[in-house]
């Protein structure tokens, strides 16, 4: 029988990539689609516009993890065996400017899915779209599935409260309820205003004199960087094991900020020299223009410094690793990002 799928958070990064996955993988998908007077479905047009996929296997509906009505009423009608969880307020800047609206998306809209699950049918499968932020002010490096929490962030604390939540159901309801704690993971598909797509679109523009200046925020903070298409692989994996069970996806290699901007700038040739220290620290083109600067606006009142994971876990049990390492992925940004330049001349 064909598996049906439902994501909640179908129109992000991660629904996207995951859409398209589970279609090549023979599912029904349907998606979760919030109401919005600008356009959200641009990263699932080039999958709605196909009209035989669009009248036999991939149906959007309109709804909101805030709303237990809808959730409970989407769920019914569309029986689904797989339940991705992806919808969130996920930039971790912005949870400190609207903390709870981002708990009642991120932590109560878990809550209203699990409740949804075990009224209308507890077979139904669930995945949690947690987060290396759970890990904040790290106490150990690499972190793994053991690793103890300490967030930094209202988004971070309420991602924890969604972790717990999902295992505490999996406990009391004995229903297969899985938690992913998914490293920072990019792409072309990226939300802007996260710090490699925002890098990437910048320096992709300054290189052909679109944009002059780029204004970031802390440059030394670690990142283990993935490809948004290895870890929705590993998404689906997490959903297919045996038994319901908790993973780490990463890489295992982290970057700076600076590192990041460092080699992004390589690959487009642009030479960069950074002169200053501290807020003042600033990158300068080859003709000594200022193309970086650092803005207090892009700090964050907590940072999360530093971030490396260990998938020996789900390299064990998943057989998962990463297809994708640190230059194919900003490869692939900078083609998108050039792409669309070269076709708005
Ligand atoms: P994203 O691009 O920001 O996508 C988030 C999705 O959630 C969008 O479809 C958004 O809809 C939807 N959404 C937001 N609020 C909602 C609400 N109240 N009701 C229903 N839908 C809502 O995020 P992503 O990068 O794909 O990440 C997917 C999930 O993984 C998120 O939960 C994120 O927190 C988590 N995660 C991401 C990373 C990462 O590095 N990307 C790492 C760890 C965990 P609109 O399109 O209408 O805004
Ligand atoms: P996060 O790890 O989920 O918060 O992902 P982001 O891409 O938003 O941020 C990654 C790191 O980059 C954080 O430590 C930010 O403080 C840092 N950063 C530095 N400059 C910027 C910026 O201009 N925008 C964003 N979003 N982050 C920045």
């Amino acid at each position: 029988m064909k598996k049906t799928a439902l994501i909640f958070g179908v129109t992000g990064q991660d629904g996207a990539y995951l859409s398209k996955l589970l279609l090549k993988k023979n599912y029904i998908v349907h998606g979760v689609k919030r109401r919005s007077s600008n356009l959200n479905s641009y990263r699932i047009d080039d999958i709605y516009s196909d009209p035989l996929i669009k009248k036999t296997k991939f149906f959007l509906h309109y709804g909101d993890i805030t709303d237990s009505i809808s959730v409970f009423n989407i769920i019914k009608k569309v029986k689904p065996t797989e339940i991705y969880n992806l919808a969130a307020q996920s930039h971790v800047g912005v949870s400190f400017e609207i903390p709870e609206y981002t708990t009642n998306t991120d932590a109560l809209g878990t809550l209203r899915i699990l409740e949804a699950i075990i009224k209308i049918n507890k077979k139904i499968k669930f995945y949690q779209a947690g987060s290396s932020e759970m890990f904040g002010k790290v106490v150990e490096t690499p972190q793994t599935e053991k690793t103890p929490f300490y967030p930094r962030s209202p988004y971070g604390v309420a991602k924890l409260y969604s972790h717990w939540i999902t295992i505490n159901y999996r406990e009391a309801y004995k229903i297969f309820a899985t938690n992913g704690i998914l490293f920072n993971h990019e792409s072309p598909l990226r939300g802007e205003t996260f710090v490699t797509k925002k890098v990437v679109k910048a320096l992709c523009k300054i290189k052909y004199k679109k944009q002059k200046k780029l204004f970031v925020g802390n440059l030394y903070s670690k990142r283990d960087w993935g490809h948004a298409s290895d870890y929705v692989e590993a998404i689906w994996k997490i959903m297919q094991n045996k038994k319901p069970d908790d993973f780490v996806i990463c890489t295992g290699k982290q970057y700076t900020i600076k590192q990041f901007i460092n080699m992004v700038a390589t690959e487009l040739r642009i030479k960069v020299k950074w002169r200053g220290n501290g807020i003042k620290e600033k990158a300068y083109d080859n003709n000594n223009n200022c193309i970086i600067e650092c803005s207090k606006k892009y700090f964050r009142p907590a940072e999360v410094d530093t971030l490396k994971g260990d998938y020996s876990k789900a390299k064990k049990i998943l057989k998962w690793k990463p297809k994708h390492n640190i230059k194919s992925l900003i490869k692939d940004m900078i083609s998108y990002e050039l792409n669309i330049l070269k076709n708005d001349k």
